[in-house]
């Protein structure tokens, strides 16, 4: 019953539904791939808008298929929160994420890490609880680490999550708003959450410089989020036009393909090199 009410679901994209026929075997086959080790983070760089200096990395879960190459996020996140393995994947991603920084850290490279939380992490009883043991075993000050969330998940405060988020900033992660621009009640979350980051979402930024209703929303977003002291990102910088309007509007940190794709902890000492010298 449980399955056959699954495939009733409208679900906000229909390709996840289409992944695979069987999903039982796709569960097991993910199960096993998060326990391998097989689901990655890759690393895209956050930027100093106005100077270029890199602030932070965000970690972009990518499974590594021994016969099917990389498979994006897309194809197997909805997957994993359908099919219950949405927390391990969540804590595998930020064991490695929180490992990753220590290492940066103890070379001297001092930048935030940003990992992408799932609503549903967030409704999970234990889930501060695995968090704060992971900050602890890697011996990472909690305000390295910023916890992405999408504007529409904490809307109905399922399992208190709005809770679980006041508890984490008290803690001292960050705690970043995803995608803006693009879910619902944006204004009356913004007012309840104490979010510390604002992220643009990509549809505002890229192509701003010549389309004014695009421009419009950017700006009034970015002096909205700055006069309630957060820090603002914008996300999907693809042109020149795109980082120089977000130069002009004070924008603070920039992301995007300009800057560097997401690429694996190993190629960022090496694309650093090539960004100091620009
Ligand atoms: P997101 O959190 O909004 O991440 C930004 C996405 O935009 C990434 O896609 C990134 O590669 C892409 N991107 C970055 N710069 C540009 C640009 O200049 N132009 C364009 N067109 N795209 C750009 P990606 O890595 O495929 O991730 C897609 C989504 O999957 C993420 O969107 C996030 O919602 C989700 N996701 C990824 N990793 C995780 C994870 O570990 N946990 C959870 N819960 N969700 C994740
Ligand atoms: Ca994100
Ligand atoms: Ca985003
Ligand atoms: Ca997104």
């Amino acid at each position: 019953l449980k399955s056959a009410l699954r495939s009733f679901t409208p679900t906000r994209n229909d390709a996840r539904q289409n992944f695979d026929p069987q999903p039982s075997m796709c569960e097991s086959d993910l199960a096993a791939a998060i326990a391998g080790g097989q689901v990655v983070p890759y690393y895209q760089p956050k930027v100093d808008v106005q100077t270029g200096i890199l602030k932070g990395v965000e970690a972009l879960a990518r499974w590594l298929h021994p016969e099917r190459g990389m498979i994006p996020p897309d194809r197997f996140i909805p997957m994993a929160e359908q099919c219950g393995l949405i927390h391990d994947l969540t804590i595998s991603m930020m064991d490695q994420a929180m490992a990753q920084a220590a290492v940066w850290h103890s070379r001297g490279l001092a930048i935030k890490v940003a990992v992408n939380l799932s609503p549903l992490s967030l409704e999970q009883s234990d889930f501060m609880h695995r968090i704060m043991a992971l900050v602890d075993r890697h011996a990472l000050p909690a305000d390295r680490v910023v916890l992405e969330i999408t504007e529409s998940s904490v809307v109905a405060n399922k399992g208190n999550s709005l809770g679980t988020l006041a508890r984490l900033r008290l803690k001292g992660f960050g705690l970043s708003i995803d995608d803006y621009g693009t879910g619902f009640s944006s204004m009356q979350q913004l007012a309840r959450i104490p979010f510390t980051e604002l992220k643009i979402d990509r549809s505002f930024v890229h192509g701003a410089h010549e389309r004014k209703n695009l421009r419009v929303i950017l700006q009034s977003a970015l002096d909205m989020a700055q006069r309630l002291e957060l820090v603002t990102v914008a996300e999907g910088i693809e042109t020149m036009e795109d980082w120089r309007l977000l130069q002009d509007f004070g924008c603070n940190i920039g992301q995007g393909y300009l800057i560097a794709k997401p690429m694996p902890a190993n190629e960022l000492p090496l694309w650093l090199k090539g960004h100091h010298r620009r």
